[in-house]
């Protein structure tokens, strides 16, 4: 488990929001199925049985769900790469 300290108000669940977050805000939410942590991290995928070998699907990550997602990713061969959020490629979606 994280170790990192948050504001009493998060420690308590005091300051979560209902999710009514638009798909278009501009924060990079984590793609980890109940995370509400802010992405540092986009990894690239393609499953080459659906998508054509150019297109890149992403999740984002923070920072501690990164290697899990990473790992999910890979042992299905899925994982292509993992670039900073601010370096998505414009065509990747
Ligand atoms: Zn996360």
């Amino acid at each position: 488990m994280s170790q990192a300290a948050g504001s009493p108000e998060e420690l308590f669940g005091l300051s979560q929001q209902p999710d009514v977050r638009s798909p278009a805000a501009d924060q990079r939410q984590c793609s980890r199925k109940g995370c509400r942590e802010q992405a540092s991290w986009a990894l690239l995928w393609n499953n080459p049985r659906i998508h054509t070998p150019s297109r890149r699907k992403v999740w984002l990550a923070c920072a501690e769900h990164r290697d899990w997602l990473e790992e999910y990713l890979a042992s299905r061969a899925l994982w292509k790469q993992t670039v900073r959020v601010d370096d998505i490629p414009g065509d990747a979606g």
